[in-house]
């Protein structure tokens, strides 16, 4: 089966994208959570055009994708997966499971480092928050991803399907929970107990700093409530919340495509990173030594 899904893995995965795409766009069309603030349809076209233009520098920097790497590490034994075998669907459930938590742990890396977050905030600079923020990302954040992902299946050795699984899970998710979609409240709170569910990652794309460094989550959202990252809602509320970055809220800066292309190298990195937030100066010597 796995020489027909490695074939075949780009078809399958263009195919499950059209497929949920189409879903949510018709979920946010019939039930909006919030109402944009930026012109649909050319922010749209610029999101997508990042994913075109990802696509395509992925297909041309690495041919064999990250399928291809899973199949040449189980042709080669490497990998702890392929070195002690496990029940087949255990194995498959426990790659998926390290796989989501290699990518939470570079969600949290691409936020705390200055300069990855000068890549990551192409993604969070978006005025709105729908289905294509969730797919919007620098070309450069792209490879950086691809090159983890290979160096994380190089170590796990999990199958073709795992990878295959993993990534249309991922890419499914994503949409869903960047989805500007109404969902019951009710319905939030149990399936927020496995998934990342919209209002769950809504928090991370506030301005506010502390918002926007919780709920690192893409798909399961065990590792936020693990590791203390978990935050239940903004502050001001989903709909009152301003969703972005500050100091960069210029349309034509961050929802128009040259200007996404530019964001990394415009700019100090200022707040949100871990030690570029702003503290007031410290009382004076005299002062301090009088306690
Ligand atoms: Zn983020």
């Amino acid at each position: 089966m796995d020489p027909f899904i490695q074939t075949h893995e780009p078809a399958i995965r263009l195919a499950s994208f059209i497929g949920i795409f189409a879903l949510m766009a018709l979920w946010e069309l019939v039930a909006p959570r919030r109402a944009l603030t930026v012109s649909k349809p050319a922010r749209w076209a610029n999101n997508l055009g990042l994913v075109v233009l990802n696509t395509l520098v992925l297909r041309l920097l690495f041919p064999a994708a990250a399928v291809g790497v899973a199949a040449a590490a189980a042709e080669r034994g490497w990998g702890l997966l392929n070195i002690y075998p496990l029940h087949p669907v255990l194995a498959l459930a426990l790659a998926v499971a390290a796989l989501d938590l290699v990518i939470w742990v570079q969600h949290v890396l691409v936020h705390a480092v200055p300069a990855l977050w000068r890549l990551h905030r192409v993604h969070h600079a978006d005025l709105d928050y729908d289905l294509t923020t969730g797919a919007r990302f620098h070309p450069l954040e792209i490879v950086l991803s691809m090159l983890i992902k290979f160096a994380a299946i190089l170590v796990l050795g999990p199958s073709v399907v795992a990878v295959v699984i993993f990534e249309v899970l991922l890419n499914a998710t994503a949409m869903f929970n960047h989805g500007n979609v109404r969902l019951a409240l009710s319905v939030d709170r149990w399936l927020r107990w496995i998934l990342v569910t919209p209002d769950m990652h809504r928090v991370h794309h506030s301005v506010e700093d502390d918002e926007t460094n919780s709920n690192f989550g893409f798909n399961l959202s065990i590792w936020d409530r693990l590791f203390g990252t978990y935050r239940d809602q903004p502050r001001a509320g989903h709909l009152g919340m301003t969703i972005g970055i500050r100091d960069h809220r210029d349309p034509r800066e961050v929802d128009r495509l040259p200007g996404m292309l530019a964001l990394p190298f415009r700019g100090t990195v200022t707040g949100y990173a871990i030690n570029r937030r702003q503290w007031p100066a410290p009382r004076s010597r005299e002062e301090t030594q009088d306690e």
